[in-house]
């Protein structure tokens, strides 16, 4: 199964739970994909013109088609990826109808009109309003780690603003991604939603496409790279990067719950996960206890091909694995202890849950994203130790506490330089519609999901209507009375109640005299 750089599987041909083959999935040719979005574009033009309850109930609608065809896409997204059907079941489909209709609530809040205040002293006869506009077509660039639900966060918000969507999923699971858009095509204009297939080339020729909005979801170096030509291009977008999130496990937590609260979210999706705990920094006090209650937690962990129930699948492709075997091989050189794990199972990409102890910053396991089944535990001697090793990492995804001090959690998190900042929990409001998924650093500057992350699908339109019949007292022509207009409306602006007065009079001035010029006397 080993397989090196120039070895791999071409993505997407390959089974990683049974190693079959799989047919290849036809690729978009770079130069179609202009014309795909032109498409999606031409049909968004009567779609921006629903109300928002029609699309909120075409969304409904969506959902309604993926939960009733819940067999199908569990398959393909199995197939794909290798992951057991109740994992894909609970993870990524039955929670879409909710989802939905969450994001149609932010969609609400975050796309009706704002009145602007104006002064009516300053600014007579004036309102104004600020609307948000749909874009128009947004590309939507994913990776393989959640096929279907990673979709979610982008496409709910981008349709209910109004715009046609271009999705590229990735090349690794390219089958879900089409049958995402197949069932949004049953249910939406014809072309409003559209697929592209293929690789970075492919990702490329949609940014260099006419697109108005694009939201990546991937790794730091692609997403670097993206976001430098999205500058160059003035395309609005938002990029969702890679993470290396840190647990901190105080001496007065709950050890039970705790241990398997960390094995849960670090082994989620066989660690492939953006948010997965990766790195966890334990109190002294309490370390060898909560090393040991992990490590048999994590040996009891199956992985599929170990009989019919399992709590993970095994690694989507051999590049992953190779990663993980890197970082373990590099942890374990330079004095690791491995306590559980640290091998394949012998089964297509599957690879045995691992914690290691004693790991320090020297360890690539410590400090570079794994995204694989492996668990990093360093000894710290007290939290603010702990916050400050977190807190060196490159990414900040989220970050969580753990004690039965809910108070001083929540102190100690609110330190933590990540977007998500959790107490007793981990990476759990990726599947809530109304928080915003988020990161500092190399996480990327994006902002998924809820009312806050409206930037990349609307643009704010003002609408400024003047009822006044007379000239505003700034417009030309100057005389001498301008100065002093000029004077009284600092005076104004510094609060002089006298000014207010002196204003209304110099105003009326210089009115006369602008009428004066604009009818030609
Ligand atoms: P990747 O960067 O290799 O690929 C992501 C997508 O970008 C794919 O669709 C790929 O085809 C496309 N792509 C590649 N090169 C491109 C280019 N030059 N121009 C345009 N598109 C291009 O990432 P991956 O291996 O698929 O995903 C794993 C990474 O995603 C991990 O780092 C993980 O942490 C991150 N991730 C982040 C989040 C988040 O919300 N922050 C969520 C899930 C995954």
């Amino acid at each position: 199964m080993s397989a090196s750089a120039e070895s791999y599987p071409t993505p997407g041909t390959f089974s990683p739970a049974t190693g079959a083959e799989l047919e290849p999935v036809e690729q978009t040719h770079v130069d179609e994909v202009k014309d795909t979005v032109e498409r999606a574009r031409a049909a968004q033009k009567e779609w921006r013109l629903t109300t928002l309850h029609e699309r909120e109930e075409a969304m409904q609608a969506i959902a309604r088609r993926v939960l009733e065809r819940a067999d199908e896409i569990v398959e393909i997204i199995s197939q794909e990826t290798g992951k057991n059907p109740s994992e894909i079941l609970v993870n990524e489909v039955s929670g879409i109808a909710e989802y939905a209709k969450i994001a149609a609530k932010e969609a609400k809040a975050a796309l009706s009109p704002v009145k602007v205040s104006i002064s009516k002293i300053a600014y007579p006869g004036k309102s104004a309003t600020v609307e948000p506009v749909p874009r128009g077509v947004i590309g939507i660039i994913a990776p393989w780690n959640y096929p279907l639900s990673i979709f979610y966060k982008p496409l709910f918000p981008a349709l209910l603003s109004g715009n046609g969507v271009v999705l590229k999923p990735s090349e690794f699971t390219p089958r879900t991604g089409a049958w995402l858009v197949e069932q949004c095509q049953a249910v939406l204009p014809e072309g409003l939603v559209r697929v592209v297939q293929g690789g970075g080339e492919v990702g490329e020729a949609l940014i260099e496409s006419g697109i108005d909005g694009l939201t990546f979801t991937g790794s730091v170096a692609t997403g670097k790279k993206i976001a430098a030509r999205c500058g160059e291009l003035l395309i609005p977008c938002s990029v969702e990067l890679g993470g290396k999130d840190a647990a901190i496990v105080l001496a007065d937590c709950d050890l039970d719950r705790t241990a398997i609260g960390i094995a849960q979210w670090a082994l989620h999706n066989c660690g492939q996960n953006c948010a997965a705990i990766e790195r966890v920094y334990v109190e002294d006090a309490i370390a060898d206890r909560f090393v040991e209650k992990l490590g048999q937690i994590v040996e009891k962990v199956r992985v599929a091909g170990e009989g019919e129930l399992c709590e993970i699948g095994p690694l989507q492709n051999h590049q992953q694995l190779d990663i993980v075997e890197a970082h373990v091989r590099d942890a374990l050189d330079k004095g690791a202890e491995l306590v559980t794990g640290g091998e394949r199972t012998g089964s297509g990409l599957g690879y045995r849950p691992t914690v290691l102890d004693r790991c320090t910053a020297e360890m690539e396991v410590v400090t570079d994203e794994t995204f694989g089944p492996v668990i990093a535990v360093v000894r710290v001697q007290d939290a603010d130790e702990a916050v400050d090793k977190a807190n060196a990492a490159r990414y900040g995804l989220n970050g969580s506490v753990w004690t039965k001090n809910l108070a001083r959690g929540e102190e100690i998190a609110r330190r933590l330089e990540v977007g998500v900042a959790l107490v007793n929990n981990h990476a759990i409001v990726g599947s809530m519609a109304n928080v915003p998924w988020t990161g500092v650093k190399d996480t990327g500057t994006g902002v998924a999901a809820s009312r806050f992350s409206y930037h990349t699908f609307v643009r704010p339109r003002t609408v400024f209507i003047d009822k006044s019949s007379k000239p505003d007292p700034w417009w030309f022509p100057a005389n001498e009375d301008l100065q002093e207009l000029g004077e009284t409306l600092v005076d104004f602006s510094l609060g002089s109640l006298t000014s207010v007065l002196r204003l209304a009079k110099v105003a009326g001035r210089r009115v006369k005299a602008i009428q004066k010029l604009a009818r030609g006397d």
